[in-house]
């Protein structure tokens, strides 16, 4: 009888050890299941958008053009989401800002991210409107500033310093992690931009990086690539976009880095999974480094080969002529843009300096007289 009892003991010590043995296993499933980070790319054309959702929390990072507006809610509405935790817009360019407003729209908002800067457009007042109207406001955390989210984190990589005329050099650059891996979003973030991150000391070192102003030549320089050295790049632009983005200059680069290259204009929507050590895409990369089709008005000639040394020996005259063609003047009124800031009977005072390809996504044209 008594050996019965001890059997029984030891039985149920056993069964406690297995138990606990066995709870312990699930523990470490759940968390590594937990640890998932999915970066969605959304296809918007010629414009940007990406949702990212990790550990029940939702991030989006810019919300495309007018046209996909609709098409990012309805997205957003397909993954169950209902509340917003970080709306993040990168500048206040039509391409990245109207399907924002649709979001703060549609769903409940927790915290809005965004330039430290005013843009004249109606755009832009609907956006503060939208964000007033969900009782928040726009923060504009300094570079390095960091923020949980979900299983990961994300950093502020800039704007470091705030250009009045130059809407997409006040882009909001962030670095997002999860365990080991990580993306890096730069808006229409430009040459500038990126060498300010260079010297920032931030940890560039990144699995993805979406090359800024949709692999326009104005972005992705050698530096920038060389700090980044992402294993992946994805562009997001619109098939036979009027820019010839992505620009010839960018795609060499990543070819010649061997940098996996996934496109939106090529294959639609793009997602990829993080569980910390790995990243899964929903589609193999095209690698298709051919440029975009540039009846183009070259946003930046040449530019892209600072690191050349033949070309450091330019003369300066010639560099900024080219810099003059890549950038335009809009007046506060009118629908033309200028190459000069008083051109007729502009007031130079209230003109602002914006890249040509930015004008033109604005529906602004050359203005006969100055170009
Ligand atoms: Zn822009
Ligand atoms: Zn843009």
């Amino acid at each position: 009888m008594r050996k019965r009892k001890r059997i029984w003991a030891l039985l149920l010590v056993w069964t406690m050890l297995f138990t606990s043995l066995g709870a312990v296993q699930t523990e470490a499933a759940a968390k590594s299941a937990d640890q998932t980070m999915a970066v969605h790319f959304l296809d918007v054309g010629q414009g940007l958008s990406i949702l990212v959702q990790s550990g029940g929390e939702n991030l989006i990072y810019d919300g495309g053009d007018k046209e996909t507006s609709s098409f990012v809610v309805s997205y957003l509405r397909k993954q169950n989401i209902t509340t917003i935790d970080y709306l993040i817009s990168s500048h206040y360019d039509s391409d990245h800002l109207a399907g924002l407003i649709g979001c703060l729209n549609a769903f409940d908002v927790k915290q809005v991210i965004g330039s430290d800067y005013t843009h004249d457009s109606k755009l832009y007042q609907s956006f503060m409107n939208a964000v007033k109207a969900e009782g928040v406001t726009v923060e504009h955390p300094e570079v390095g500033t960091e923020f949980e989210f979900g299983t990961g984190e994300f950093t502020v990589l800039s704007p470091e310093t705030i250009s009045k005329n130059d809407s997409n050099a006040n882009s909001v650059a962030i670095k997002l992690e999860n365990g080991e891996n990580s993306f890096i979003f730069t808006g229409d973030a430009e040459h500038n931009s990126e060498e300010e991150m260079c010297d920032s000391k931030i940890d560039l070192d990144c699995d993805v990086l979406v090359p800024g102003h949709h692999g326009s030549a104005t972005a992705t320089t050698w530096d920038f690539l060389e700090e980044t050295v992402p294993e992946y790049a994805v562009i997001s632009c619109g098939a036979g976009n009027q820019y010839g983005h992505p620009d010839k200059d960018t795609m060499d680069k990543l070819q010649d880095m061997d940098i996996q290259v996934f496109r939106t204009d090529e294959q639609g929507t793009i997602v990829a999974v993080s569980d910390g050590t790995r990243i899964d895409w929903n589609t193999k990369p095209c690698n298709d480094y051919s440029a975009g089709d540039s009846g183009d008005t070259g946003t930046q000639p040449q530019s892209a080969a600072a690191s050349a040394p033949q070309v450091q020996d330019t003369p300066a005259p010639a560099a900024e002529a080219q810099t003059q063609t890549a950038s335009v003047w809009l007046s506060a009124t009118g629908s033309k843009y200028h190459s000069i800031p008083d051109c007729g009977n502009m007031n130079p005072d209230n003109a602002r300096q914006v890249s040509r390809a930015d004008a033109e996504a604005q529906g602004y044209e050359a203005c006969k007289k100055c170009f």
